[in-house]
């Protein structure tokens, strides 16, 4: 599935704007990764996302598309998201959400709640370090999942 249209190019803008204020030069390979990562709701891992770069700008290399990752996720263009097994997923969502997370195949959604985005933390945790963010995992058997091990009884 895709992200809609009017929020890919929200996320582009925001994407060219942060890179003018963090000092990080907007490379043609940058906006490249950035854009196919923003355009995806399926957090994909690195290895997917240079199969889909490399179909539009076939002269990236691998090594290319993994920099250049890991050098957005340490300006905090992107972030991880916490998969349940292998590879790391990557998240260019940057408004405040949480995970649904399938234990079965992998899978990553974002969904809203306001409810869980005001969560109160307790003291306990302040006393571990500084908090930045608090996101939900909600851990469970997706839909496709459930109809499949339906199917296989
Ligand atoms: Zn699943
Ligand atoms: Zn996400």
């Amino acid at each position: 599935m895709a992200v809609p249209d009017l929020e890919l190019k929200r996320r582009m803008e925001a994407f060219a704007s942060a890179c003018r204020r963090k000092g990080l030069k907007a490379t043609h390979q940058r906006m490249e990764v950035f854009a196919e990562l923003a355009a995806s709701d399926e957090h994909p891992d690195a290895e997917t996302l240079y199969q889909r770069v490399r179909e539009r700008v076939p002269a990236i290399s691998r090594d290319t598309v993994y920099r250049t990752l890991a050098t957005l996720e340490r300006k905090g263009f992107i972030r991880r998201a916490d998969a349940v097994t292998g590879a790391s997923r990557y998240d260019a969502n940057p408004r405040p959400h949480h995970h649904f997370i399938c234990t079965s195949c992998g899978l990553i959604k974002d969904f809203r709640s306001e409810a869980l985005d005001d969560l109160s933390i307790p003291k306990s945790v302040e006393a571990l370090g500084r908090i930045d963010t608090a996101q939900v995992q909600v851990r469970g058997v997706c839909k496709s999942c459930q109809k499949k091990a339906k199917r296989d009884k």
